[in-house]
């Protein structure tokens, strides 16, 4: 089959469906081979893999994947575009599953236990922009057995979830990202290799699962309460940023004792902890 990777194959489908593009569903379909490959390069597919893709649009990125993969579930909010998938650019494979659903709202982990007797998948994805981060933070914390995540997003999320301490994109994201994976920035991505051509650059970021989370707390939800007060507040310092946060209900004395205990200044800034030293704030405020 011709690769809808190519702009005239891609024109051609929306020409015969009349499709109108949706800005609601940030509808900015691939055309371009490279990228392409490039995304199931990074992602490291084999034909032993189950494959969920969320969002297939015309199927551009899904054909690649079904060529790869042993399975692939390709699930899809738009129904206008459901009859392109299923009655033309995906009508040749017999091992893709094409879903009219929204993502969020979709039990994976059900989904993986019946079509993968529940052993990890991979995602791929270009990602709808509007909702890059409830879809990852989604899945992380819905705990679906997953191998990698590798997802076309804003090229300045791609960096906030790859940053360290102490650099401007570090923060809350950037915590919670590496709690659950590594992140790695597979490749950066212009305008001109969507249509229709987003506002924003992109980048494809792959975060490997972590078999075992990176640190230790006693209390995950309570540190992570701490990280979105850090950051909600970023310009104070920290201990004025938890004190002043309901969430957290810890107050001055306990953080500034906490703070002397591991070694920090009392003025130091929630940008300069790592995930280890948010861990272990957590639990000295948790004793
Ligand atoms: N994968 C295609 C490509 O690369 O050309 C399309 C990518 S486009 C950036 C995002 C796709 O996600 C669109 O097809 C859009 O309709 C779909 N989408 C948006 N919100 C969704 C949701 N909540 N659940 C499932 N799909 C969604």
């Amino acid at each position: 089959m011709a690769s809808l990777g190519e702009p005239k194959n891609t024109i051609a489908i929306l020409n015969k469906y009349h499709f109108v593009f949706q800005k609601k569903f940030g509808q900015n379909f691939l055309i371009d081979t490279h990228v392409l490959e490039k995304i199931i390069r990074a992602a490291g597919i084999t034909k032993e893999d189950m494959v969920i893709e969320i969002g297939p649009g015309i199927g551009t990125m899904t054909q690649y994947l079904c060529e790869s993969a042993r399975s692939v579930v390709a699930v899809e909010i738009d129904r206008n575009l459901i009859p392109i998938l299923e009655e033309d650019t995906l009508r040749d494979y017999d091992n893709v599953t094409i879903l009219n659903e929204d993502i969020l709202k979709l039990d994976l982990n059900q989904l993986v236990k019946e079509k993968n007797e529940g052993r990890p998948v991979k995602i791929v994805a270009n990602l709808p922009y509007y909702i890059t981060t409830p879809i990852i933070m989604g899945l992380f914390e819905a705990r679906v057995p997953l191998e990698n995540i590798t997802v076309m997003v804003q090229r300045e999320v791609a960096c906030r979830m790859q940053a360290k301490p102490g650099s401007k994109d570090y923060g809350a994201l950037s915590l919670a990202v590496q709690y659950y994976a590594e992140p790695y920035i597979a490749a950066y991505v212009p305008q001109n290799c969507f249509m229709p051509r987003p506002n924003v650059g992109s980048a494809v970021i792959r975060l490997m699962l972590h078999k075992t989370p990176p640190v230790q707390t006693g209390d995950e939800q309570f540190m992570f309460a701490l990280i979105h007060a850090a950051f909600h507040q970023r310009r104070k310092t920290l201990v004025n940023a938890l004190v002043n946060d309901s969430e957290t209900g810890v107050d001055k004395e306990a953080v500034l004792r906490a703070l002397e205990r591991a070694g920090k200044p009392a003025t130091v800034r929630g940008e300069a902890l790592s995930l280890e030293e948010f861990a272990q704030l957590a639990d000295i405020l948790s004793l």
